[in-house]
């Protein structure tokens, strides 16, 4: 073992010295001191250590994690004034003067100088056992619990309160505990009983022999100190195993008890001796904890597991010293000088090591005392050490207080290093590993009895509570049932008692007014019985009523079937005649039909038979148009005719030109049509209505064959001048002049142009005609292009232009012509050379007839009908229209003129 000796004073580093203090031979050199896990633990910071020297030197050998430096930390406790002082010293100051939270004392030289200690921790006089435990002993006390050694100590004139700040054990005020009970509950608190163990041995030193607190008569102990690892113990000294605080406070009263009959023995007081208080802490350490295993860190999971347990062995020493004044002070003359000497020799060797620590000095005389040597670890050794110095405040013990103030001063100077002592305890393994077992056979066997427990407990709970439902249920039927028969009874005697009254009240009542009630009752039923005749009058009366009603009913019922009867032979009737008359219908249909057949019989012979006659001359015969279709009937047509006339009657045909029937009516139109082609029926057809028929068939129809059959049939009425008359007269050309304009047929177009020509012949119609715009109609139908509808309109304007031609000839007209005049030369110009020769023959008439009268002649010019007159009179292949021509160009002054002025030879 080493130790390290640091002193302050030189910073030099730290120096490894083999002292005469260490017993320990095998010192070696990778022991140093260590500070930094510890700092904690010193406070006292490197501002304070002005008078305790420099910081140790910490980065040096930190490999060993078992030692750890730290200064001797000293506090100093003043004590209050006590009753003595506080009459005595009534006109002085105290002699020092506190500056805890610099952690200074002033001590007064005189009145006017003093001087300043600091200290690691300064004590007022108001300062609690709490606190000076915990500034004092805490962190000694939580040092040996980690396995350090620790020692606490108090040094100070006898009476400044030493055993107070240790020894108190505050039975009466809990907060007078002094350093040893509360470092015991600390300690208590933090171990485990099981796993860790407290003894504690506690004697006293006086004149240099060690008493047994703990047992009188052991009164010399021996010390023995371990030449290897420099251990110091007391194997004599008695040890006792610490389970709880009262044990040890019963200790520490049994303790003291023995001190001061030790004392009285020895003729002496408590103040001449010191007393020590040792505690042994040994506690097992958790594997990575411990400083031994983490140095075999390599080692297998499985070899940890039986490794035997470390435990760590610390030891807390609480010194409570004899008092710090001088013998020869005291006033004792019970004692010689040697004995003086004797008494005062360990305080005095502990004074002399602790110079020579501070100092540093070669020598620290150890040995000189058996204080100092079971203090060895304490100053300088491997122990945490705290000092409390406690002074007084009186002035007249200055000279002590500044002697105790200069010890703690010196005593801060004094450095430790600490060691933590560790070693396999393979006994406690075994016995641990035994423990486990026999624990996890007994939990097995809890665990086991547990399920078996609960097993048996869930089963008596189910029991439990199924009959507890059971009984519930049971009880709740019971319920049931009573409450239903308490129900039915009660129902029973309310009906019983309701009986009882109704009984009661009958007998009252019969026996009280049976008369009365008799006779009350008949006339109740008299009046009932007449409200019964009454009603059932009533309802006879109601009967009857019905009765009649129906009755009635049924009369009126009867007349109703007669009437219905009466409507369904109307109804036949009806319908008798509806058939009658729809099988006429049906003969006059077939009659129609054979017409018909007839009629296309007749003209197809025609159309096998001779050709149409067409035109020949101005005054030619305007053909019959449905001689096209009907043919120019032989005789043996006209016997058909005149046989249809006889069979059907004419009147019949033209009244079935009114029929709703469309087919009816065509067919009617159709006969009428082909009757009219006949010249010989044309006067009957009129005077029969016939024409005013077909005039109204072109207003009413909106059937375009109709229009056009009618039309047929009208241009064949229209061959004779008085039916030419009647037409005009009957607003025939206008409703010639809409159908021209509606119909697109070529054939109805060809029809109503036809039946316009032949009224254009008319001399006498002229002016009507053409007012009612006929000229214009005739004229808008060149829209169609057909030949045939062209050829009808030509022969039209031929027709007109012949007929003015006779007026102007006559004297009856003078003016231009209407056919100029409505705008028809320049069609005639267009088509006078038309290739078609029935339209070209009749355009070559027309030019000639206008062409005769000087006033058209200017007009003509100006659209070139001069050249198409020159052409006919060169080409026309008819003899007389081009002689026609010939003469009447070179008699018109106007038209010679013109030649004349276009220097054309003509003549
Ligand atoms: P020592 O052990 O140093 O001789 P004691 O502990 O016996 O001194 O104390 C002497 C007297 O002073 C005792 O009566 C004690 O109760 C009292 N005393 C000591 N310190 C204090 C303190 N801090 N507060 C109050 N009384 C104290
Ligand atoms: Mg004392």
């Amino acid at each position: 073992m080493s130790i390290s000796y640091r002193n302050g004073t030189l910073p030099k580093g730290p120096l490894k010295v083999d002292r005469p203090l260490s017993m320990n031979s095998s010192t070696k050199s990778s022991s140093s001191s260590f500070k930094s896990k510890n700092s904690g633990h010193a406070p006292a910071s490197a501002t304070r250590r002005k008078s305790t020297g420099s910081v140790v030197n910490s980065a040096v050998n930190a490999k060993d994690d078992n030692s750890v430096s730290g200064r001797v930390r000293v506090a100093v406790r003043l004590r209050p004034r006590n009753a003595e002082e506080m009459e005595s010293d009534a006109d002085f100051a105290d002699c020092v003067e506190l500056q805890p939270e610099l952690k200074r004392l002033k001590l007064r030289r005189n009145n006017w100088d003093s001087d300043t200690y600091e200290f690691d921790e300064v004590l007022t006089e108001f300062s609690s056992q709490k606190r000076v435990y915990e500034v004092v002993a805490k962190p000694v006390v939580e040092s040996v619990l980690d396995g350090y050694n620790g020692t606490v100590m108090a040094y100070g004139q006898t009476g400044t309160g030493k055993t107070y700040t240790l020894g108190r054990l505050g039975e009466e005020d809990t907060a007078d505990r002094g350093i040893m009970v509360r470092a015991m509950e600390d300690i208590l608190a933090e171990i485990t009983p099981e796993k860790d163990s407290i003894s504690v041995s506690y004697f006293q030193l006086y004149m240099e022999s060690i008493q047994d607190l703990l047992n009188p008569m052991n009164d010399n102990i021996s010390i023995v100190e371990d030449p290897k690892t420099g251990d110091v113990s007391l194997p004599g000294a008695t040890t006792v195993d610490i389970r709880d605080q009262k044990s040890f406070l019963e200790l520490l009263r049994v303790g003291e008890a023995h001190r001061f009959a030790a004392n009285t023995k020895l003729n002496t007081e408590s103040s001449r001796s010191h007393a020590m208080l040792m505690v042994h802490v040994e506690r097992s350490v958790k594997g990575r904890d411990s400083a031994i295993s983490s140095e075999n860190g390599s080692a297998s999971h499985t070899a940890k597991a039986f490794k035997p347990p470390v435990v760590r062995k610390s030891k807390l020493v609480v010194v409570d010293l004899a008092g710090s004044e001088r013998i020869d002070k005291s006033g004792s003359e019970a004692h010689t000088l040697e004995e003086a000497k004797s008494i005062n020799l360990s305080l005095s060797a502990l004074g002399k090591c602790i110079n020579a620590l501070a100092e540093n000095s070669a020598h620290v005389p150890v040995r000189d005392s058996k204080l100092t040597r079971l203090l060895r670890d304490s100053f300088g050794g491997t122990a945490r050490t705290s000092l409390v110095i406690t002074i007084g405040p009186s002035p007249r013990h200055r000279g002590e207080t500044a002697s105790t103030i200069m010890f703690g001063q010196r005593a801060m100077k004094v450095e430790n290093m600490l060691k933590i002592k560790e070693e396999f305890d393979y006994k406690s393994l075994s016995r641990r590993l035994e423990m486990q077992l026999e624990k996890q056979i007994a939990e097995h066997e809890r665990q086991q009895k547990g399920f078996k427990d609960d097993i048996e407990r869930i089963t008596r709970e189910a029991q439990i509570r199924i009959t507890e439902a059971e009984k519930g249920y049971a009880e709740a039927l019971e319920r049931e049932r009573s409450r239903y028969q308490n129900d039915y009874m009660d129902a029973i005697s309310k009906l019983e008692e309701q009986w009882a009254a109704n009984k009661q009240k009958q007998e009252n009542e019969k026996a009280k007014s049976s008369m009365l009630s008799a006779s009350l009752e008949v006339a109740e039923l008299k009046k009932l019985f007449e409200n019964e005749t009454i009603s059932r009058k009533v309802a006879e009366e109601e009967i009857d009523n019905l009765k009649n009603q129906l009755a009635q009913w049924k009369r009126s019922e009867a007349a109703g079937n007669s009437e219905i009867l009466k409507l369904r032979k109307m109804l036949e009737d009806e319908k008798c005649q509806k058939a009658k008359l729809e099988e006429e219908i049906a003969v006059l249909r077939n009659q129609l039909m054979q017409l018909s057949f007839e009629a296309d019989e007749t003209r197809r012979n025609l159309d096998r038979g001779e050709t149409v006659k067409l035109p020949g001359t101005l005054d030619s015969p305007i053909p019959p148009f449905m001689h096209q279709h009907l043919g120019d009937s032989g005789n043996g047509e006209k016997a058909s005719m005149a046989k249809l006339f006889e069979q059907v009657g004419l009147q019949k045909i033209l009244s079935l030109l009114e029929s709703e029937d469309a087919d009816v009516q065509i067919h009617a139109v159709k006969v009428v049509a082909n009757l009219a082609a006949e010249e010989a029926n044309q006067e009957r057809i009129v005077k029969a209505g016939g024409l005013k028929s077909l005039l109204t068939l072109l207003r009413s129809s909106n059937d375009e064959t109709i229009h056009r059959v009618a039309a047929g049939a009208i241009a064949n009425l229209a061959m004779n001048e008085t039916n030419q008359e009647l037409i005009m007269s009957q607003g025939g050309i206008s409703l010639l002049s809409v159908t021209a304009a509606k119909a697109e047929d070529p054939q109805t177009l060809r029809m109503v142009a036809g039946a316009i020509a032949n009224l254009c012949g008319n001399e006498k119609l002229q002016p009507k005609l053409r007012g009612e715009g006929g000229v214009k109609a005739l004229l808008g139908m060149v829209r169609c292009r057909h030949p045939d509808v062209l050829a009808q309109v030509a022969r039209g304007i031929a027709n007109f232009a012949k007929c003015e031609s006779r007026a102007y000839t006559q004297g009856s007209k003078t003016g231009k012509s209407l056919l100029i005049e409505d705008g028809t030369l320049p069609w005639i110009v267009q088509n006078a050379n038309n290739e078609a020769s029935p339209i070209r023959r009749h355009i070559e008439l027309a030019l000639c007839h206008l062409a005769q009268h000087e006033i058209n002649a200017k007009d003509m010019i100006k659209v070139g009908a001069l050249w198409e007159l020159v052409r006919i009179s060169r080409d026309c292949s008819r003899d007389d229209i081009r002689t026609l021509a010939y003469r009447t160009l070179t008699s018109s002054p106007s038209f010679q003129a013109e030649l004349k002025r276009l220097r054309i030879d003509y003549g």
